[in-house]
């Protein structure tokens, strides 16, 4: 049997393409596409991983970085209640980082 091809990881709510960095402890789900309005700077490691930091007002990337925004869905589930913000570590487990 062929292995089956790993999953790009995508927004279980809005299923927008994402990547995601860690950061602290977390990772975090950012939009795919370098973002120069992006609160956060992100980086691949020698290992593959993607670590990033947040970025204070006025601070700019390091040359190894490029600027990310963290995904927000554009629109709101019709049927979804509010939810925390912390859900996101239950719907991307962490064996979903590479
Ligand atoms: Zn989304």
């Amino acid at each position: 049997m062929p292995r089956k091809p790993k999953a790009a990881p995508q927004c279980g709510t809005c299923r927008a393409p994402l990547i995601f960095a860690r950061v602290t402890r977390w990772p975090i789900p950012l939009n795919p596409e370098p973002d120069p309005a992006g609160t956060i700077a992100a980086y691949v490691t020698g290992t593959g991983g993607r670590v990033g930091r947040w970025l204070t007002a006025g601070e700019q990337p390091y040359a190894h970085e490029k600027r990310y925004a963290q995904h927000k869905c554009p629109r709101p589930p019709k049927t979804a209640e509010p939810q925390p913000d912390a859900l996101f570590t239950d719907i991307y487990p962490l064996t979903t980082i590479t």
